[in-house]
């Protein structure tokens, strides 16, 4: 246990985030009323044994003395009480998760203190209430309705509407009310001990580490013990924005965290609890105003924010109270922000000289930048909105309104997209968020609980839209005329606060000038180059823009599933004879040969990986199931055309038919079914067991080496056309699914004579590399000798992940990996995060035998692993040159990229 002026305020681990920066505040001299904090550990240790660690109570109790002595107050007594707030707050944030107690220390006797010393009778009531309702909630788990439905029938029946317009009676009534609720509820009264009161109170926050929506977020968010363990709870002198009009209480951002900009943003309520402007009850006035209102602490304020942003080099989010004209500092955190922002806070904060061009690099979270690809509303669509709220997260989303969390986390599991649509959220409501598609709310400001969680998650939403009334109980929602009915769909545009009826077009985001230059200065700091994954001249040209240097993998069967080509495909797994499917294959290869003029010019003069032929050919026939039942189809309808033509004879003048049941003949029937029949034989034949681990890769290649021949053949004899058309081409051939060195000799003399051939026919030199990728457990313990005939290895870390565990990504996935996870017997999806310690120990295998056998061997990967930040840091670890990934993940690997050199270095 620490005071604040006395806990390392680096040691967040220990202290948590905010009992660790209300001791650095107070050690840097800002004003924060004083306190003290409950470590972590002695939450851990609460929770392992179910009872407060032996010396606990009486080191708080030493504490309060302290306290006492800081402040001049009393605890539980006399004319001046001293009232704390009991907080929650572990190592990493997370917001409204946890429990928080208020004014605790309030009983018959300080109340009546409090009434003597502020001579403010209203005050003293409401304070109470307010930590009766809180106390009875968080301490004693009583429901939130019990206190509510009684506050609501007072206003109802002195006819107000605002909770300020109650009187010091009125309040004093309610009080009265909360305290019979207690006793109902729990079968004793209301505790006046103000020493239990804490222990409750302290009980209760550590317990609500592990409450389900603290255990529900920390899961969506991947926060494991080694980030975040436990709650420390800090207890801290109350002050009070609720005193007056010389008072108010708000929070801010040191910059604006939805644009970047550097402002003073954020809002503030004179003459209100903090609680009311984080719960969105009434809605906030910007800090602007407050510069016209109360100018001296404006300045106060202004003079904070530059303090905080400068001692932290980093964004802050802190909240305020101010009581009786003196301002308070009650908490600061690093500032949630959107991608945009993040970004131009770097660069900017980078040019004003606050931080360096490394820490510009190291704070933007790479995952965060697939934000910034996000859609906007088409600017060309004319609709006109029909309410207005508050920006509160940019992004444009569409989907159907749905008006509680439950039911969008249903609907949202279910595949539908969905805006939650509330009054105002509540943490309650958080697995709504996580299925919603946006947030839409009716009251609360840019701060309130929906704003602030919506931004954490890059999802759009709207506060504050005042003109819409929801009404939860007949699932509706009105705007001026309109009734918006559950299920109806809308739009929102979180970046200007519009909401609109129906679905709008969206279009995708596009580079920011900052943008642009971190991932610039990224590129100049990485190692390791960053390539895409593409497949299409399009794709490859979405994937240019986006940074990549290259093309690290083009599966070459997905141009073979194109509708023009697919009937020549399957004409040439239909082949019975070698020249048949020379045939066929003639005749596709001028159509592959133009995929890739297209995608080295794309490219150019960048390489372009183009991968051989890899999954078993039975893919691009139809199921045997499909089959049998279009013969069955087929069968019965040429009994219906053999009948027709029957008929047909039967009449006694002759009958033209329309033109598309004339050639519909018979024997075009016959001709079809033969060719299903054929088709049928093909797909028994083409049966296997396990076609993941069986007829493909350079295994096809090797059988049927005419495909590989003329897909090497289009892939060279396109570089030369680009070469004669002045593009410089840069295509590498790589093999799929290599086991032993043999199979890399056979396909590099199948391109040796493809060459041999070529160069009888231009005198231009053949540029290319030659490689393999390693996807198999064989490949990597031969890796030496695999590297003898290539120039680079690029590891498919899907195949190799699914060869390593022995079991597939879709079975896993949809069956025990889920449970897995959660149970911690693994601590990722291994699809998703390269697993360090098995695959990873094979990678490192291939590395070294690589590249003792050939110093200068390229190594890459192209597996999904390729765009996730953490498989990159292994990457760079290892030696990789490059990592290769799908065009929308190119910006966070080029950021990944740079942090994991600086973070090597
Ligand atoms: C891999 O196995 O990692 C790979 C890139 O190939 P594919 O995903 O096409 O099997
Ligand atoms: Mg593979």
């Amino acid at each position: 246990m620490y005071s604040f002026a006395e806990g390392d305020g680096k040691n967040k681990a220990l202290l948590g985030g905010k009992g660790a920066n209300l001791c650095e505040m107070t050690q840097i001299g800002v004003n924060v009323p004083p306190g003290f904090v409950i470590t972590t550990e002695a939450c851990l240790e609460y929770l392992d044994s179910n009872a407060l660690p032996g010396s606990l109570l009486s080191e708080v109790q030493e504490h309060i003395v302290q306290l006492e002595a800081e402040t001049g107050k009393t605890f539980g007594k006399g004319p001046d009480p001293l009232l704390v707030s009991v907080r929650s707050g572990s190592a990493l944030s997370m917001p409204g998760m946890m429990d928080t107690v208020l004014n605790l220390g309030l009983n018959a006797e300080t109340l009546q203190g409090l009434i003597n010393q502020t001579g403010d009778e209203r005050f003293a009531y409401d304070a109470y209430r307010r930590f009766i309702q809180l106390f009875g909630k968080v301490a004693l788990g009583i429901d939130d309705r019990y206190f509510d439905e009684h506050f609501e029938a007072v206003k109802k029946r002195v006819g107000v509407k605002a909770d300020v317009a109650l009187e010091a009676a009125h309040l004093k009534e309610i009080s009265d009310k909360f305290l019979d609720v207690i006793s109902r509820r729990t079968g004793t009264d209301f505790p006046q001990d103000v020493m239990q009161q804490l222990q409750l109170a302290i009980e209760a926050v550590f317990r609500s580490w592990m409450g389900k929506r603290a255990v529900d977020y920390r899961r969506e968010f991947n926060i494991t013990p080694d980030m975040a363990n436990g709650t420390a709870v800090n207890i801290c002198t109350m002050v009070f924005g609720n005193k007056g009009d010389d008072c108010a209480t708000g929070v801010g951002f040191t910059r604006n965290p939805g644009t970047g900009d550097n402002e003073m943003f954020g809002e503030y309520l004179t003459n209100a609890q903090g609680e009311d402007v984080v719960a969105g009850i009434r809605t906030p006035k910007p800090l602007q105003e407050m510069e016209t209102e109360m100018p001296e602490q404006f300045r106060q304020l202004v003079e904070l924010r530059n303090t905080l942003e400068e001692h932290y080099q980093e964004v802050q989010d802190y909240e305020f109270t101010i009581e009786k004209s003196t301002l308070y500092c009650l908490q600061t955190r690093n500032g949630k922000m959107n991608a945009a922002a993040t970004v131009k806070t770097s660069v900017d904060m980078y040019r004003e000289g606050l931080i360096s061009r490394d820490q510009a690099l190291l704070r933007v979270p790479p995952e965060l930048l697939e934000q910034l690809l996000h859609p906007r509303l088409h600017p060309a669509s004319t609709n006109k909105p029909v309410a207005l709220g508050l920006p509160a997260s940019p992004g444009a989303a569409s989907g159907k309104c749905v008006f509680d969390a439950d039911l969008a986390e249903k609907l949202g599991n279910d595949g539908e997209p969905i805006i939650l649509v509330r009054e105002e959220t509540r943490p309650e409501d958080i697995h709504g968020f996580f299925a919603a598609q946006g947030i839409l709310t009716s009251r609360g400001g840019k701060t309130s609980h929906a704003a602030v969680v919506a931004r954490g998650m890059g999802k759009p939403c709207v506060a504050g839209a005042e003109g819409i009334v929801v009404d939860v109980a007949l699932r509706h929602a009105r705007v001026g005329e309109h009734i918006i009915h559950e299920g109806d769909v809308i739009t929102l545009d979180g970046a200007t606060g519009d909401v609109y009826l129906g679905a709008i077009p969206t279009i995708p985001a596009h580079f920011s000038g900052e943008l642009a230059e971190l991932l610039g200065w990224a590129d100049e700091t990485a190692d390791l180059k960053v390539l895409a994954n593409a497949d299409t001249p399009d794709a490859a040209r979405k994937a240019h823009e986006y940074g990549a240097m290259g093309i690290g993998l083009c599966r070459t069967e997905r141009m073979f599933n194109a509708s023009d080509r697919l009937p020549i495909v399957v004409d040439m797994i239909l082949a019975d004879s070698v020249e048949d499917r020379k045939d066929a294959l003639a005749r596709l290869l001028p159509i592959q040969r133009d995929d890739f003029v297209q995608l080295f010019s794309v490219m150019a003069p960048n390489p372009v990986t183009v991968r051989l032929l890899d999954p078993p050919m039975h893919e691009f026939l139809p199921t045997e199931h499909d089959l049998l039942e279009q013969i069955e189809t087929l069968q019965m309808y040429r009994d219906v055309v053999r009948g027709r033509q029957t008929a047909l004879a039967t009449l006694d003048h002759s009958v033209r038919l329309p033109e598309a049941l004339a050639e519909l003949s018979e024997e075009h029937v016959d001709d079809a079914l033969r060719r299903k029949e054929r088709m049928l034989r093909k797909v028994r034949e083409l049966q296997e067991v396990n076609p993941m681990l069986g007829h493909r890769g350079v295994r096809l290649g090797i059988t049927y080496p005419e495909i590989y021949t003329m897909q090497i053949q289009a892939i060279l004899e396109a570089a030369v056309l680009c070469s004669e058309d002045g593009i410089i081409a840069r295509p590498e051939i790589m093999v799929p699914q290599v086991i032993t060195a043999r199979e890399i000799t056979e396909v590099r003399r199948m391109t040796d004579e493809v060459i041999a051939r070529l160069e009888q026919k231009s005198t231009g030199k053949l540029a290319f590399k030659f490689g393999t990728m390693i996807e198999t457990v064989r490949a990597c313990t031969r890796a030496r000798y695999l590297a003898d005939n290539v120039e680079f290895f690029s590891f498919g870390t899907n195949d190799l992940t699914q060869a390593a565990f022995s079991f597939s990504r879709e079975d896993a996935e949809n069956k025990f990996l889920p449970q897995y996870i959660e149970m911690g017997v693994l601590q990722h999806n291994p699809f998703e995060v390269l697993d360090r310690k098995g695959v990873g120990e094979l990678i490192k295998m291939a590395v070294k035998g690589g590249r003792e056998q050939r110093e200068d061997l390229r190594i890459g990967i192209c597996g999904e692993h390729g765009g996730n930040p953490d498989s990159i840091q292994f990457c760079h670890d290892v030696g990789l040159n490059y990592v290769s990934c799908s065009g929308p993940r190119v910006p966070v690997a080029r950021l990944a990229a740079a942090q994991a050199k600086l973070r090597a270095d």
